[in-house]
């Protein structure tokens, strides 16, 4: 296929796991922002997130949005990293019953998309247990 190398090329961009720092206050977050939600500034830098944290709460969403059926159930979790910035993730490689408040979990790359056609694959952000 034609677009093999291009799509390749594109990889590292998509699974960089990169959020933005403000410059003003240090808040971190995730996704990154053009302002920062906690005191308005513009001065935000790209910032390389940590890649372990605990699991502060999660939910089991059993009614995924549309062309999401294949993957119910599936646990939604708000991890706390260990720099202490917060960011609401898909946890995955468990079983819903086998999640547990206080986890240690650490980030990783999952394909969710293929389009055949354009060759772009779409990479999505996750999170598994460290047992
Ligand atoms: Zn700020």
């Amino acid at each position: 296929m034609m677009s093999v190398p291009r799509y390749w090329r594109e990889i590292p961009e998509r699974t960089r796991f990169e959020g933005a720092r403000c410059t003003a206050c240090g808040n971190t977050l995730f996704p990154p922002r053009m302002k920062c939600p906690k005191c308005g500034s513009e001065a935000l830098e790209k910032y390389k997130l940590p890649q372990k944290g605990k699991l502060m709460t999660y939910t089991i969403v059993r009614s995924p949005p549309k062309g999401f059926e294949k993957m119910t159930p599936y646990v939604l979790g708000m991890v706390k990293l260990d720099d202490g910035t917060i960011v609401t993730v898909q946890i995955t490689d468990v079983q819903p019953n086998q999640v547990s408040i206080g986890m240690q979990v650490e980030s990783v790359f999952r394909k969710i998309s293929e389009d055949g056609e354009s060759g772009i694959i779409e990479y999505a952000l996750k999170f598994r247990p460290i047992f």
